[in-house]
């Protein structure tokens, strides 16, 4: 069997494009191979083990894999070791990301595990972090959960944190759930040879690309715009090989592999990436402004780089604005083509201790908005509504960064 004709992995190895812009990624990375299969949507594989006739060839391909963590060469093995439908999502985010590889993951969580597992094998566990962090990235860092020690710094003070048996130095930009922004390159700078990673959850790779300004790891909750539908949770860290070696082999022996529908739902969202994000950023900056201008807003949270997020805090009860909605969703999570709105301090960020998630800027006013691709009137009038029972104060102030 050709391999490189017949696989995705082959793509990778032997027929990889020349530079493509990012729509065009979007649609056809990870599907190069389809044409020439006579294929038109991606196949989606559900094996969970592969018939092979030849025991010495796959001694020798697993102990090949055991040494580096290289994706398998030919056909698959076992679905803990590679999957040729989620292999296509990879694919199609290294590209997207402009790293040399991906692994993907059952959740971000899972590939957040992975990476801190994969540093802590070699005797590296302790991290420099900055605040604010998802809630749970925070909690997991914070209570030691996989034996890490963390040190939280802000960016400035990085360089000072870092030890010898530093593994990890981890930065969220814009952050969840302030939109707070760190400066990728100086903060790469101030890292060393320390691995930084870098959260790219809330910009996507359509309006940042970590690795470009130094981020050795690029994670993602792909459960968020990378779906993009509300409907598929999975994690991703984009990386150079030699690191996504690491974590294929974590990924192999721990087993928070991501479902192949999964994979298939995942590169399905990432054709419309593009698209649902710029659209989506349009329509946020147009509710931002008219957030900003109105009495019953005390502080408005929006990034210099753009994009969907939103955050903004209240003169009132933000618990009542919650109640009030009716087309937008009162709902944790983010990046679905649906508006959803949540209270931090009562939900996503409930798991870290109350003063560190007020020290980082986590109001317990604030509330925290994925704007969608609803029409931007509607969208206003729920929102007019919702905080019509806010008294009102003072005009709001508009924070960037
Ligand atoms: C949701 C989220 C995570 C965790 O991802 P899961 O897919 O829920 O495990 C990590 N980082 C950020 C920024 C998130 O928003």
């Amino acid at each position: 069997m050709d391999t490189d004709m017949d696989t995705p992995q082959g793509v990778i190895a032997g027929h990889r494009p020349a530079s493509r812009a990012l729509a065009t990624e979007a649609v056809h990375a990870g599907r190069d191979d389809l044409a020439r299969q006579g294929l038109h949507a991606p196949p989606i594989d559900l094996s969970t083990t592969y018939p092979s006739y030849d025991s010495r060839g796959e001694a020798a391909r697993i102990d090949a894999f055991a040494e580096t963590g290289a994706e398998l060469d030919g056909p698959p093995v076992y679905a803990r070791l590679g999957n040729p439908t989620v292999a296509r999502f990879e694919t199609a985010l290294a590209r997207l990301e402009g790293t040399e590889s991906a692994v993907a993951f059952a959740s971000g969580m899972a590939a957040l595990s992975a990476v801190l597992l994969v540093r802590a094998s070699m005797g590296l566990r302790h991290v420099v972090a900055v605040r604010p962090l998802y809630g749970c990235s925070d909690h997991l860092l914070t209570a030691g959960l996989l034996g890490s020690e963390v040190t939280w710094t802000d960016p400035a003070g990085i360089a000072d944190a870092l030890r010898p048996d530093t593994g990890l130095v981890m930065v969220e930009s814009p952050a969840n759930p302030t939109l707070a922004e760190v400066d990728l390159r100086a903060v790469a700078h101030a890292c060393g040879s320390v691995p930084l990673l870098a959260d790219n959850t809330f910009a996507t790779p359509v309006l940042q690309r970590p690795a470009e300004q130094g981020a050795r790891l690029v994670l993602h909750s792909a459960t968020k715009y990378l779906g993009g539908h509300g409907d598929v949770m999975a994690g991703v860290v984009a990386c150079d090989e030699e690191f996504a070696g690491k974590l294929r082999q974590v990924r192999f022996a721990t087993g928070g592999v991501l479902h192949p529908l999964a994979g298939y739902l995942l590169l399905r969202g990432l054709s419309t990436l593009p698209v649902r994000v710029r659209a989506a950023s349009e329509t946020a900056a147009e509710l931002v402004r008219r957030l900003a201008a109105d009495p019953r807003v005390a502080r408005v949270h929006y990034p210099r780089i753009g994009g969907a997020m939103v955050a903004f805090e209240v003169h009132g009860e933000p618990h009542e604005v919650i109640a009030n909605v009716r087309l937008i969703t009162p709902a944790v999570s983010l990046g679905s083509v649906d508006t959803l709105i949540q209270h931090p301090a009562s939900i996503s960020h409930r798991i870290v201790d109350a003063d560190d998630r007020r020290d980082a800027g986590v109001s317990d006013r604030l509330l925290r908005m994925s704007v969608g691709l609803e029409d931007v009137e509607d969208l206003w009038a729920d929102l007019d509504q919702a905080l019509t029972p806010v008294r009102t104060g003072a005009r709001a102030t508009m924070t960037t960064a």
